[in-house]
């Protein structure tokens, strides 16, 4: 039986990817420090038997017993109200977690797999981004320290492959959404399903121009399924490549949801980019992947998700913290 280890197991992707690796029949081992992780995404597996779960942080030394073949690295928070609040843990997990990771990687002779992010191309001057742009990034920006942390990771992997002759692949993800993503993380899905389930108006940052290309967890999850086992080092981009304006999405979720909001406009955040879209070429010649679920399908999905959460769950969100704000 093969075993695998799943850093940010509690999470939205992590969670995602322990259903599918516990269905392929792996064995495996979970692994959060519930920071922005929830057991609730997981508590289903903990009955099996071939799942097991370490409350650990992956910033200090890493230990799973015994034969180890694969690692998947999700542990990061991933949303700017996330950075915005745990700045130095953001920095840490993608620069120290990422190289106890590949530390035991090399201990253990597994092949591991890191999740990176289109945050790699900044606000970026290529459209649609390429594997090959490198990015127009702020370091010094508020999101920088996922931006940079998660560029560190893509060298230091790079640097283990070449120097160690390690099995690496990077995954550079784009918007992702579906159930379980956190509904309190200030992104822009939850945020607008539950000002809709609450009845408030729904915010658009800056003047909703631009863009961003959503794809649904089914599918990133088969992409990222399909790179692990491939014999592909270089980074490749998983995203859908259908591109809507924040404004529009705006204007979709409202008909969903079937109710009667207004679109209330609030300033943009700093260094927040303007337009995001990935070129999927490479996905599709090396791994014959593409996304199959169109964003109506895939909002239903999610829409129906939010549903199911308690009205108590609904009140506890939190708002992004305007302080930083842009001019643009
Ligand atoms: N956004 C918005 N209203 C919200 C939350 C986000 O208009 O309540 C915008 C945000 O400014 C960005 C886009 O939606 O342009 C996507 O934001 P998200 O935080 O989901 O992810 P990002 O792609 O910026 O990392």
């Amino acid at each position: 039986m093969k075993r695998i280890l799943i850093t940010g197991a509690a999470g939205f992707l992590g969670s995602h990817l322990c259903d599918r690796f516990i269905k392929e029949g792996y064995y495996v081992f979970g692994m959060d420090n519930l920071i922005t992780g929830d057991l609730k995404n997981i508590e289903h597996l903990f009955k099996l038997d071939t799942f097991e779960f370490y409350h650990h942080d992956v910033t200090k030394f890493v230990h799973v017993p015994g034969q180890l073949h694969y690692i998947l690295h999700f542990a990061s928070p991933a949303s700017p109200i996330d950075y915005l609040k745990i700045p130095i843990q953001t920095l840490k997990v993608g620069a120290l977690g990422t190289h106890n990771l590949l530390g035991l990687a090399k201990e253990k002779g597994a092949r591991i797999l890191i999740a990176s992010t289109s945050e790699v191309y900044g606000d970026p001057l290529v459209h649609p981004q390429t594997e090959e742009y490198y990015g127009n990034v702020n370091t010094i920006g508020p999101r920088g320290v996922y931006d940079e942390a998660k560029r560190f990771q893509e060298s230091i992997t790079m640097a283990y492959h070449r120097f160690h002759g390690l099995e690496t692949r990077i995954v550079r993800i784009f918007n992702t959404y579906g159930p379980r993503m956190r509904l309190n993380d200030g992104r822009v899905i939850p945020a607008f399903m539950g000002q809709a389930l609450r009845g408030e108006d729904l915010t658009v940052f800056g003047d909703g121009a631009q863009t961003r290309s959503f794809c649904y967890v089914d599918d990133q999850i088969e992409g990222i399924y399909r790179l692990l086992l491939s014999d592909y080092s270089l980074p490749i981009n998983i995203g859908n490549p259908h591109e809507i304006t924040i404004k529009e999405f705006a204007e979709e979720i409202i008909k969903l949801t079937g109710t009667d909001q207004k679109i209330i406009y609030k300033p943009l955040p700093k260094d927040d980019p303007l337009q995001r879209q990935p070129d999927i070429t490479k996905a599709k010649e090396i791994l014959g992947w593409e996304p199959k679920v169109g964003r109506e399908e895939g909002m239903k999905k999610t829409y129906d998700y939010f549903r199911t959460l308690s009205k108590e769950d609904l009140e506890k969100t939190e708002h992004r913290d305007f302080t930083t704000r842009n001019k643009r």
